[in-house]
């Protein structure tokens, strides 16, 4: 990999802490292994709770004089940070890739759309107002100032491993926050990179860390325990949103979390059947089906059930299987083996209660963790895939009659992140987008995430929005002055 790259030292092989590279000398290290390859890409070392206290003294140190800095001054070296994302788009891609098993294409359009956050909250920098009050006695001006929160520590999963960090990490230092992250011990190598770029666009030391480490909960403990700490923001699982919210319960830290999701997505009887198959095509099988945001059920009306079958399983042959960097694939490995697992048990599950396989259903002949794209038929409420993320590249394709019926089963579920339909009569269009009870609607489209619109879940699927003139919020404290005349 290292050769291949036009600046091999974006490549790094140490952690970042509080403005310094730090290696492995004489700590444990762990490897960073290509998932379509499986060999050893580099070995970083293995950071723990002292390494991370050190971060967030470094980050508090550093934090004061940032946010005492103008908004248009730290929009700047935002600015310039996310030019440099930009001009080294290729070789992020290329790191991101070989960690992470994404084809070369789709990892490139990440780099981008990650970079899109640091643009965005560059611009916001500046426009983070307060608000002047009419005063409740004659006597009285009441003033709300807008201040970054401090410390944020955030711990990220691999499957989007520059944008999840971008997401936070550019609307926290756009509001004068300092920022300790925590990447997927999978994918450390892309914020590594991210972090060098921004000692480069001159970010002040100490306001931007890196750990790499394989011991996640000990680390997490620290941004939980630690009282420098003044939020955390997490995206993964909500089993582990649960443990982290409870943690952060002892010292009442403001926490925004982007968990799991369940997706529905429901395709209806006057539905431009074509778009319809696109739509789940790229929610369903983009980044190999492990996004949060993935379509997880779909439901199609009993009028259209076998045609958007046949045209999905049509699509879904087109498919190209392999490693992220040939060309022409367009869909890589799975993470990990207990990824692959999920996978079979919960099509083992449908097949179990009367399910059928239209096409795929079985790991590849490629090997490692290559799955078939694989369309289940005539699932039913009762199987797995109902109720749990799959996380993979299976769509489970459920028979409705009744618009009222879909909606109640799109609804039956802990989870409200993102949901998708499909239908063209003006009145249902409006009817279903309200009915549904997630954060985000994509309405005759299967794709909607951007940096200009708020990303987040209700119900289990989270705290908080990210992007957007919203996300902002997250990091910054309303204070409320009273002052007497
Ligand atoms: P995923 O299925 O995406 O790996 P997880 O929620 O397990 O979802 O992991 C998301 C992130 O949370 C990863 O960086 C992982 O290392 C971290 N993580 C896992 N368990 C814990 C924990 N108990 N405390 C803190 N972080 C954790």
């Amino acid at each position: 990999l290292k050769t291949s790259l036009k600046d091999p030292t974006l490549l790094c092989d140490a952690a970042y802490l509080g403005g310094d590279w730090v290696g492995a000398d004489s700590r444990a290290t762990f490897d960073v292994t290509n998932p379509a390859r499986g060999d050893v890409i580099v070995t970083v070392p293995d950071m723990g709770r002292a390494e991370t206290a050190r971060a967030i003294d470094a980050a508090k140190a550093a934090q004061a004089d940032w946010a005492a800095r103008t908004g248009k001054d730290r929009a700047a070296i935002l600015r310039a940070w996310h030019d440099l994302m930009v001009e080294n788009a290729d070789d992020l891609a290329a790191i991101l890739t070989a960690e992470m098993g994404k084809p070369l294409a789709e990892a490139k359009g990440e780099i981008l759309y990650g970079a899109s956050f640091i643009e965005w909250f560059a611009e916001e920098a500046k426009r983070v107002y307060g608000e002047t009050i009419p005063g409740h006695q004659p006597d009285k001006r009441l003033i709300v100032i807008k201040q970054p929160v401090g410390v944020v520590a955030s711990i990220t999963p691999w499957n989007f491993p520059n944008a999840m960090i971008a997401r936070k990490v550019g609307p926290a230092l756009a509001a004068g926050c300092a920022f300790v992250a925590k990447p997927a011990a999978e994918t450390p190598l892309s914020a590594l990179a991210m972090a060098l770029l921004a000692e480069r666009a001159g970010l002040p030391k100490g306001l931007f860390s890196v750990i790499t480490s394989s011991s996640s909960a000990e680390i997490g403990k620290e941004f939980c325990e630690n009282p420098t700490v003044r939020k955390l923001t997490f995206t993964g699982s909500t089993e582990v949103g649960r443990i982290l919210l409870r943690q952060g319960a002892e010292q009442v830290m403001k926490m925004s979390m982007e968990l799991g999701g369940n997706a529905p997505f429901i395709v209806f009887d006057d539905a431009d059947l074509d778009a319809a198959v696109e739509g789940a095509m790229i929610s369903k099988y983009r980044n190999n089906g492990q996004t949060c945001v993935c379509a997880n059920r779909i439901y199609v009306q009993a009028g259209v059930y076998d045609a958007f079958a046949e045209k999905l399983a049509a699509k879904v042959q087109e498919m190209t299987l392999g490693d992220g960097f040939e060309d022409g694939v367009t869909t890589g490995p799975l993470i990990s083996r207990d990824a692959v697992e999920k996978v079979e048990e919960h099509i083992a599950d449908a097949v179990s209660k009367g399910a059928k396989v239209a096409t795929g259903g079985k790991p590849s002949a490629l090997g490692g963790t290559f799955f078939e794209p694989t369309i289940l038929t005539g699932v039913t409420r009762e199987m797995q895939v109902a109720t749990d993320e799959t996380f993979g590249p299976v769509a489970p394709l459920f028979r409705f009659e009744d618009e009222a019926d879909v909606i109640a089963q799109a609804n039956d579920t802990i989870f409200g992140l993102a949901s998708y339909f499909f239908a063209r009569d003006l009145s249902r269009v409006w009817r279903v987008a309200e009915a549904l009870e997630y954060g985000m609607v994509g309405i005759n489209t299967g794709l909607i995430s951007t940096e200009v619109a708020p990303f987040g879940g209700v119900k289990q699927s989270g705290l908080g929005r990210e992007g957007s003139r919203h996300g902002i919020e997250d990091y910054i404290e309303m204070k409320y002055l009273c002052m007497s005349v």
